[in-house]
């Protein structure tokens, strides 16, 4: 099975897609974590991704589609996977259907979680990441036992700098310009499917497994 996340910054598309990749036994692709990754320990890609995810730009798709191309040879991918944060434009979203067509192969269901920008900013000032594992939580909505560490690892939550109001405006005006136009492209193929993502995280998951099947 082979899933798209759809959705503004904040909406909840990595939430998802963690239990996404749980309950159907797929690998769970952010481009977003991957990225972060490679800023953590220095590499080249990550010296070049930084500039633009500082900034809440997009980075250039040519970085992106070779990325997430070698991520698709490794073995977990054979039956599928669950993509969170790519596509994020329509040259990416191309490119990502031709070499699907080449293996004959396509997107499942394209799965947008919908909410409107009023309620993103609050989502995203109040989420905290894990340092050390990537693991995100909300104060309000998905507090860690103890403020401030990490369930999973135990090391350090912090406010990403790309959540900071400032650079969320340009994120959501970034996502409205660049990704909104997907809603679209996945429509006419025929996959797309929309869920009410302003609903708990519970209730949200459910409406997804209704589309996916149990
Ligand atoms: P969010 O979870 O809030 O949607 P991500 O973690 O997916 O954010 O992405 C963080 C940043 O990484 C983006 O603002 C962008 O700069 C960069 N990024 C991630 N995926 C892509 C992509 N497919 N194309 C271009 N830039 C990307
Ligand atoms: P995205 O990957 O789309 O950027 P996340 O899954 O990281 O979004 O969620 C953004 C923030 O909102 C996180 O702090 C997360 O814990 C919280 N969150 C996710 N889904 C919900 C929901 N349905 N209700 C309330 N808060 C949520
Ligand atoms: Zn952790």
């Amino acid at each position: 099975m082979k899933i798209i996340m759809l959705g503004a910054p904040g909406a909840g598309k990595g939430t998802q897609a963690k239990r996404i990749a749980a309950k159907y036994s797929i690998p769970h692709i952010s481009t977003g974590d991957i990225f972060r990754a490679n800023i953590k320990n220095n590499t080249e890609l990550g010296q070049k991704a930084k500039t633009y995810m500082d900034k809440g730009e997009l980075v250039p798709d040519e970085l992106v589609v070779d990325l997430i191309m070698d991520r698709f040879k490794e073995a977990d991918c054979a039956n599928g996977y669950v993509l969170d944060g790519f596509p994020r434009t329509i040259p990416q979203a191309e490119a990502l259907d031709k070499a699907l067509t080449a293996n004959k192969e396509a997107v499942d269901f394209a799965i947008n979680v919908e909410v409107p920008d009023e309620n993103i900013i609050n989502r995203m000032s109040g989420r905290r990441a894990c340092v050390g594992c990537g693991a995100t939580y909300h104060i309000e909505f998905n507090p860690s036992k103890s403020e401030g560490i990490c369930d999973v690892c135990g090391e350090k939550l912090i406010l990403r700098d790309d959540d900071k109001p400032e650079t969320v405006k340009n994120r959501l005006s970034v996502y409205h310009e660049q990704t909104q136009p997907l809603i679209e492209y996945y429509s006419k193929k025929n996959v797309l499917k929309e869920v009410d993502g302003t609903k708990d995280m519970e209730e949200v998951f459910s409406s997804i497994v209704d589309v996916l099947g149990k």
